[in-house]
């Protein structure tokens, strides 16, 4: 694909992908990642990579992942810290996925990019119905090595059960039940959506029409992280 890469000059992108369970988070990032080669942070991934690894941040986060609610900001913003750090050092760019979600997590993120002299570029809010949502979710499946998201009738594996990239097995998350689903939107309503506003009133907010499939809905993301980036090099310049 003929990307513009930016000049060493240019200030690397900070993005991120905001939007309801299903909403394809996880989907988007990983065809962005591919094509701009931005750090992916997704705080979901990082919590059952802790579980998995029986961390013990990962033996705390565990419980109430699974019943659908939220990890505790401190918590969530530790380990984030730690590969924020690593990713502004890359000078790669980043793309948060599931970063920020309470309205303490936007003030903790602007105030940590802001002490190492960063900002928040864009938050991409992907707009999806409730229907589609149901759907995406109950029939999610995700590679166990590297997190790739597939479906089993939207977007399945080309070998069932085998992930395409690495043939990892596919599993369905522990919190993609009918009842947790119910509890996640609930959270999302509650605790998540109000964020929208702040980000508005920081002028950062983007609108992306996300009820089709992901190879419709990445071209639009693409457009305008591509506007971007033209924008941090002239600017860099
Ligand atoms: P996700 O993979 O983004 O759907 O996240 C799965 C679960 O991980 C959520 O339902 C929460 O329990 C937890 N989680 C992920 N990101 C956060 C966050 N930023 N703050 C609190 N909990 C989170």
């Amino acid at each position: 694909m003929t990307t513009p890469t930016p000049t060493p000059s240019a200030e690397p992108l900070i993005l991120a992908l905001f939007g309801p369970p299903g909403s394809g988070k996880g989907t988007q990032a990983h065809l962005l990642v591919e094509e701009f080669g931005f750090a992916h942070l997704a705080t979901g991934d990082l919590l059952r990579l802790e579980i998995r690894d029986k961390t013990p941040l990962g033996l705390q986060a565990e419980a109430v992942m699974k019943s659908g609610g939220l990890v505790s900001d401190d918590l969530v913003q530790r380990m984030l810290s730690e590969h924020m750090l690593r990713a502004l050092e890359s000078r790669r760019g980043i793309l948060l996925d599931g970063f920020p979600r309470t309205a303490a997590q936007f003030e903790f993120l602007e105030r940590f990019l802001g002490e190492h002299g960063h900002r928040l570029d864009a938050v991409f809010n992907l707009e999806v119905t409730m229907e589609v949502l149901i759907t995406r979710l109950t029939g999610r499946r995700l590679c166990r090595v590297c997190g790739r998201v597939y479906h089993v009738v939207n977007m399945p594996a080309k070998v069932e059960g085998r992930c395409d990239d690495d043939s990892g097995e596919l599993y369905q998350r522990a919190d993609d039940t009918r009842e947790s689903i119910e509890k996640r939107m609930e959270v999302y309503e509650s605790q998540t959506r109000p964020v929208l506003e702040a980000f508005q009133q920081r002028q950062v907010l983007l609108g992306i029409p996300a009820n089709e499939e992901a190879r419709i809905v990445h071209p639009r993301l693409a457009v305008q992280i591509r506007r971007l980036l033209a924008r941090a090099t002239t600017v860099g310049q």
